[in-house]
Parts: structure tokens; sequence; C-alpha cells
């Protein structure tokens, strides 16, 4: 059957509310009898999103086994860390997208998209429920429900305002393209209005005051762009105003990019203080107006306001009210996001899976399963390892739980990290003194300090390769498993747990130097760092289209400079 002869439109009447569902059970008619079953035993596979999760998710399956129904307000993807270029025009919006008809243009898996937004999962009856974005010519209904036997969520998060007041009303976010296109349009709105006759110098001096709240990647990185876009284009075109603009960059803590190597932070801030970006930190925001932001200082709780022409809210993400729902339904309340185990199924819940922003894995839960390891290996509980039980415990934790070893390492728990690497080199010894309640009390610790895996592209991409790769090889892996012996239970886990490989990270500081931070603690600060910062995004684009059109809009903008129309 061809992918459009797949879906079967019916309306509910009665019970549903008026619901339309989409429905599979019918083969649609003209199949012969062969392929009428083969359609009967397409396992249903709903993916929530079409962000980096689900994107990665849907290039990477292959197996024909699954009619799959994508569902997500956007009918593009968008790549993300292009889009504070989008903000000052050094990149067009559409070089950044990629529909996702065309992504997924498979020959092999049906794959369906619906444009809609879903807003209710109900996983007692495998069902989840949606409103189309657009409004239909039918009867006017909006909402249908789609049925499923895999759930696949990658709705990602929202902006996190904190509940501050005139936040929503007053500033701008910058989290989707068309954010990025309406920033684009403020800063030009802002210079061509300082610019009128009438305006005093006061006046004109607030419209071009830019607030930046929050010191993370993409609060730096646009506070770069709009230094260089203003130095370097609006400048020569604005000369009455150019003596007036100020850019404030507030950020709650001591330091800005405090994520990244301290060495990062203190090249930032001083670049920032050269080039007269005005950082202020251990600075919270506790009001916008609209004209006027408000900040408490952190450590005297002294406030004060300041006038301003356009603010920008850039402080980490929040939770989707989607989520939320349906963590109250899962009993998984008091969370940000959904808490998943190492195989990214949602805890509590059968076939449904969470992916990139929306999720994280239960570290805690993590932390209890290798104390149970250990305590395992302590077969004559006497609370002492023998080396070789030692060895096979370190063994099985790390083929579980690759990261732990990662994480022992770096994390200053040197009398842990001693012992066990000491239990694995040095083979003379006969014994390790190991008491279990020592070493859990120890692990619990560790477990307040283990964090999440970072809300980023480079997770949620490789979260959606990794259950693509499980979902293709699911029948394979039910008869050989591959996974770690289970805990609770015979056999081993059909699959290996999801393993995060960190690549490192980059933040652009403006004037073309970037810096750059890569594993095993590399740092590098510059221009070098730049064009290694071009290379790498140039080839993680979705598609050669959008490749070309990204590399074209970077040697435009060398050319002629960025636009300044705003459009
Ligand atoms: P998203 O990519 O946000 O996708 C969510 C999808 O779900 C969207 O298609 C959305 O339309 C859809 N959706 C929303 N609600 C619903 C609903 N109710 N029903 C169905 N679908 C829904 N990460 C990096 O690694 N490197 C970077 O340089 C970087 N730079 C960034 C710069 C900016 C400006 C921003 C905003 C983010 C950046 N990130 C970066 C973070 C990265 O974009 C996110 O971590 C990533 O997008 C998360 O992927 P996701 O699939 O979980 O969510």
């Amino acid at each position: 059957p061809t992918a459009s002869k797949l879906l079967v439109v019916v309306a509910i009447s009665g019970g549903g509310g008026g619901l339309l569902a989409y429905s599979d059970s019918k083969p649609p008619e003209g199949l012969n009898a062969i392929a009428a079953s083969e359609y009967k035993n397409k396992k249903r596979v709903v993916v929530l999103g079409t962000g980096w999760a689900g994107t990665s998710f849907l290039k990477n399956l292959k197996n024909p086994s699954y009619d799959v129904q994508v569902i997500s307000p956007r009918n593009y993807f968008a790549f993300t860390p292009l889009l504070p270029s989008v903000t000052c025009g050094t990149v067009e919006a559409r070089s950044i997208v990629e529909p996702i008809r065309r992504i997924v243009k498979k020959k092999n898996v049906g794959i369906h998209f619906t444009e809609a937004e879903c807003i209710s999962i109900d996983p007692v009856n495998k069902k989840v429920y949606c409103q189309f974005s657009q409004d239909t010519n039918s009867d006017g209904k909006k909402e249908f429900s789609v049925d499923y036997d895999y759930l696949v969520i990658g709705v990602g998060a929202r902006a996190n305002t904190f509940n501050i007041p005139g936040v929503v009303e007053n500033a701008h976010f910058l989290k989707e393209v068309e954010d990025a296109q309406r920033i684009r349009r403020s800063v030009i709105d802002c210079f061509e209005r300082a610019n009128l006759p009438t305006l005093s110098d006061e006046e004109r001096r607030r419209i071009l005051h830019f607030v930046i709240v929050g010191g993370g990647p993409t609060g730096v990185e646009f506070a770069a762009e709009l230094h260089d876009y203003v130095n370097e284009d609006l400048m020569n075109l604005y000369p009455d105003v150019k003596k007036l603009v100020k850019i404030t960059l507030l950020e709650a803590t001591d330091h800005i990019l405090n994520m990244f190597d301290k060495r990062i932070t203190a090249f930032a801030e001083e670049k920032f203080k050269r080039e007269g970006i005005d950082v202020k930190t251990g600075s919270a925001v506790v009001k916008v107006s609209d004209k006027e932001i408000s900040t408490k200082a952190i450590k005297s709780g002294e406030t004060s306001s300041m006038p301003y022409g356009m603010v920008v809210w850039s402080t980490g993400i929040g939770t989707r009210p989607l989520i939320m729902d349906f963590m109250q339904k899962i009993s998984q309340t008091n969370r940000r996001v959904l808490a998943t185990d190492e195989w990214l199924r949602v805890e509590g819940c059968d076939n449904i899976y969470a992916l990139g922003d929306c999720a994280t894995i239960n570290q805690r839960k993590v932390m209890e399963d290798i104390a149970a390891i250990f305590k395992k290996a302590d077969k004559d509980e006497s609370g002492t390892l023998t080396v070789k039980e030692m060895q096979d415990a370190i063994d099985d934790v790390v083929e579980r739980y690759p990261q732990v070893e990662l994480y022992l390492k770096n994390n200053q728990m040197e009398s842990i990290v001693d012992l066990l690497m000491h239990a694995k080199g040095d083979k003379t010894m006969e014994s390790i003194e190991l008491n279990i309640e020592e070493f859990k009390s120890a692990l619990s610790k560790v477990d307040s300090q283990m964090k999440n895996l970072p809300a980023t592209a480079q997770v949620a991409a490789q979260q959606g390769s990794y259950l693509a790769d499980c979902f293709n090889r699911m029948e394979e892996a039910e008869r050989n498993p591959e996974g770690p012996i289970r805990f609770r239970g015979e056999g081993r886990h059909r699959f290996r747990p999801f393993r995060y490989k960190h690549f490192g990270q980059f933040a652009p500081l403006g004037g073309e130097q970037t810096a750059a931070q890569l594993p095993g603690d590399w740092v590098s600060i510059g221009h070098s760092s730049q064009w290694l910062w071009y290379s790498v995004y140039a080839s993680k684009q979705v598609s050669w289209r959008t490749r070309a059109l990204v590399v074209s809009d970077w040697m435009r903008r060398f050319v002629y400079g960025r636009d300044s129309s705003g459009i």
C-alpha cells in the first residue's frame, strides 16, 4: 500500500464528543489479501514533535513494519543553533528550516504527517488527542484522536518565565523561528523609531537600550550577534544615533556561561567588557513593564529599574502544558520533565518513550540500581568484595551505565574512584575492604550531584537515533537480547541502554571569535574555533539544500554585510 492510503479517517458520533478519530483498524479497499494482512500487522507508532528528537528518530527509522503518524504544529524541522544568527540577518530563516515531509519521504517506511498539536495523552486507552492548527473546512471540528501501539514524545520545552510579571507581555523569546524573525524586525524598528525627529535624546537612549536576560549560551550568543550587527552594519546607516546604543546582559548567578570552563567564562566577560556590553551578574529580574525592567541584586537585595527599548528573554526552559498534564496522569508530580529509564521508556507507562528537552533519565533510580549491583556482588554478605567480585561489579555498572565511569572520574569522589580504579588495575590485591553501607551512602551523595543530561540538540538527536535503532531491531533483539542482565526478572534486556556521547560545545562570542570546549576539557578560544564552528554547523545541517543555503548566507554576509531592512 502507498503511504497515503494507510489512513482511514472516520467520524465518531456520540460518546467521542464529536471528535474525529484516525483509525487504521480497517484496511483500505483494493488491497489484496497479503497486503491487507501486512497492513493489519503493522504496529502504529505515533511521534509527537518535529524537533531534534522527533526528526532524528524519523530520519533513522528504517524498519517497514511500522505505520508511523507524525503530529506536530510545525511542518518543518528547524536548526535551532543558528536561530541567534537569524535574529540579525546573518542567516535567513528559510535557510535553517527543512519541510518534514521532505525529510521523511522514504520508500519503505509509511510515515504520515499531520499539522496539529497534541493536547492530551491517554496512556490507559493508548490514544492521543490533538487539535488541528488550521481551520478545517468541514463542520469546524478541530479535534481528533489517534490510537497508538508505541508513542514517541519529543515535544521539547517552552521558554521559562519563572512567572515573573510582565515577561510574557513585554519580552521577546528566542525559541522558535518566528521568535527570531520578530526579534529581527524589532531591532530595526527600534533604530527607525529612535531616528524620528520629534524625540528627546533621553527617549532615543531608552529605545536603543537592548536588554538580554540570561547569560547562558543563547543569551551570550545573541548579545554578541547584536553587538556585531550594530557595529558592523547599523552604525553606518544610522550615524545620528550610534552613540546612544547600549546592550545590557543580565545574569542572576555570579558569572555568564557558567556551564563552560572557567577560562571561557573569563574570556567572554572580559571581551564583552572591552566592547562595551554591560554584563550585570548577580542581578535577577523581578518585573518587566512596557518601558522599564526591574531587577534585584541577589546579594544586597537592592532593587532598581532601567528603561529599555527591547528585552530578549533567554533564561532556560520550562515544561509544556501537555507534559504537565501527562505527568499528573501518571503520578510523576513535582518534576520539571518526564522521568524515563535508560532505555528512554517513560517510567510507569507501557510503550511510551520520551526524548529530548521534555524528558530526562531518572538518575535516582540509576543510583539505586548501582548500589544494588554492588550489594549483589557481595555474595557472602561479608561487606567485603574480592578483586574479582569488584571487577565484575564495576564491569556490570559500566556496561549498564557507561556514563557513570566518566562521571566518577570527573567528580571529586576520590576515595571511591581510587578504590574502583585501584581494584581494576592492581591485580596483586586479594580483596578490597568495602563496606557496602558506606558505599551506598557515598553514592547517595553522588545522586544529589549527578547532573541530568543537558537539554541540548546533541542529546535530543542522539536519543532519536538510538530509539530508531531499537525500533529497527525490535524483532531481532527479541530473539537475541543484547542488553545487560535484568535485575528484577530473568534474562537480558533487549537493548543496551542509551549512551550519550559528548562531542563538545561552542559559545560564539562575536567578532569572528568562538569558544570551543571539546571532550577531554580541551578549550580553544578565538578565530580558529570560529572556523571549526562554521565547519561543524555546516556539516550538521539536515539536508544538502539547507547546507548550501546556510553557507551561501555566510558568504553573502562576508561580502555585503547583514540585511538591515528587518524583513
Ligand atoms: P524541539 O527541537 O524544541 O522540538 C519540539 C517539537 O515538538 C517541535 O516540532 C514543536 O513544534 C513540537 N511540539 C510542541 N508542542 C507540541 C504538541 N503539543 N504536540 C505535538 N508537537 C508539539 N543545542 C545544542 O546542542 N547546540 C546549540 O548550539 C544550541 N543552540 C540553541 C539555540 C537556541 C536559540 C535554542 C532555542 C536552543 C538551542 N539548543 C542548542 C537547544 C536545542 O535546540 C534543544 O535542546 C533541542 O531543540 C531539543 O530538541 P527537542 O526535539 O526535544 O525539542
